[in-house]
């Protein structure tokens, strides 16, 4: 699997990101057969336990191919005027059960003026998601997340900062890498779909973080 990843290198970044998704889900399949064979000969008490982890390996590559799928676009995007302001609050709605259980606080200063945006709405919840998901992740002792909205010029820009452990300083170049993690749950495609979909929207995505302080995501879109 080594040989893999350097060959990768060489290829495409469509290349690369098959070769990755080869890579991520050939290991937990090998594993469900491992099981499998074991399940064959093991007495009734381990199959319970057996099961678990396979289970577990099956959910895994559920995870992986329903991230993948929202590469796969489908035909026109439709692009609609919307406030961002609304669509922020239904995904911070959508999360606060999750911020409560990790004592962590979600902090809204939003600026007056409602900013509205060109946008395909469910892609933009999901970039949210995955970064609010991320900030919270980071806190493992809880903390507060604050979530800035400003109008600049032109620009919506959105900011998420958290109190978490931070990013390293040598790791910032390689986040939204796909399938970069450093979680044992994670599929490291959290980022390099946020990217994605922001570039989409002619916009950018910046990140920058401080080790034991936390870290800052910067989200500029165009207004409509
Ligand atoms: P995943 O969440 O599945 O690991 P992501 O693409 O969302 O994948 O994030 C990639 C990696 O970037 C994470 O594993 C983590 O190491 C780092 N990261 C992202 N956001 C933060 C954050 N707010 N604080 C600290 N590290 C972060
Ligand atoms: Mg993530």
């Amino acid at each position: 699997s080594e040989e893999l990843i350097i060959q990768s290198e060489k290829l495409s970044a469509v290349g690369q990101l098959a070769a990755g998704v080869a890579h991520e889900i050939r290991n937990p399949l090998t594993a469900l057969k491992g099981f499998l064979q074991l399940l064959q000969v093991e007495s009734r008490e381990n199959v319970k336990e057996y099961c678990d982890i396979m289970q577990n390996e099956l959910n895994r590559i559920e995870m992986i191919l329903s991230e993948l799928l929202v590469l796969a676009k489908p035909q026109g995007m439709n692009f609609e005027p919307r406030k961002i302001n609304v669509i922020l609050k239904d995904v911070i709605a959508l999360l606060e059960t999750q911020a409560i259980l990790n004592n962590v606080t979600i902090i809204q200063r939003f600026d007056m003026p409602v900013p509205v945006v060109l946008c395909e709405e469910s892609r933009l919840k999901q970039v949210f998601v995955n970064i609010i998901k991320n900030a919270i992740e980071a806190m493992q002792n809880g903390g507060e997340l604050e979530i800035r909205l400003e109008v600049r010029q032109d620009n919506v820009c959105i900011q998420f900062v958290d109190e978490g452990e931070g990013i390293p300083k040598e790791q910032i170049s390689k986040l939204g890498n796909p399938f970069y993690t450093t979680k044992s749950q994670g599929t490291g495609l959290g980022l390099m779909l946020s990217k994605r979909i922001i570039e989409d929207h002619n916009g950018q995505i910046h990140i920058t973080s401080e080790i034991g302080k936390g870290t800052c995501v910067s989200i500029v879109l165009p207004l409509a």
